[in-house]
């Protein structure tokens, strides 16, 4: 396969200054909407959260902070782990735990 740098490719050339969008080559099409449910996007994490249940008192801050939707919780709502497969281990869960040990960062193992 050529790369698409190579002098005579067609995607990679720049419009003219005068072109009208039909001169601009079609793009890629996305059929359906991207969802990072269906992604392990947590694989390059380099830090994991570790959820201590004894030592939790439920406040529910770090499943209001996580930005990946990634603390998992039960019917009734209580906090009951990680979901590691899409956590990214940016630590704003532990930052903002107010109980000391409840919500702990450690490097990940690789
Ligand atoms: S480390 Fe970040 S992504 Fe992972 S659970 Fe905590 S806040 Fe969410
Ligand atoms: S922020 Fe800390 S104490 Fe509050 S629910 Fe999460 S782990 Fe528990």
């Amino acid at each position: 396969m050529s790369d698409c740098r190579d002098e005579g490719c067609q995607r990679w050339q720049t419009p003219a200054p005068d072109a009208t969008w039909r001169d601009v080559p079609r793009g890629g099409v996305i059929p359906r909407g991207g969802n990072a449910a269906e992604y392990q996007t947590g694989d390059w994490r380099s830090a994991r959260p570790i959820h201590d249940a004894d030592l939790c008192i439920q406040c529910r801050l770090c499943w209001v902070y996580c930005p990946d939707s990634s603390i998992l919780t039960n019917e009734e709502g209580e906090v009951i782990g990680i979901d590691y497969d899409h956590c990214k281990g940016c630590g704003i869960c532990a930052a903002e735990c107010p109980k000391e040990g409840a919500m702990t960062m450690i490097a990940e193992e690789f």
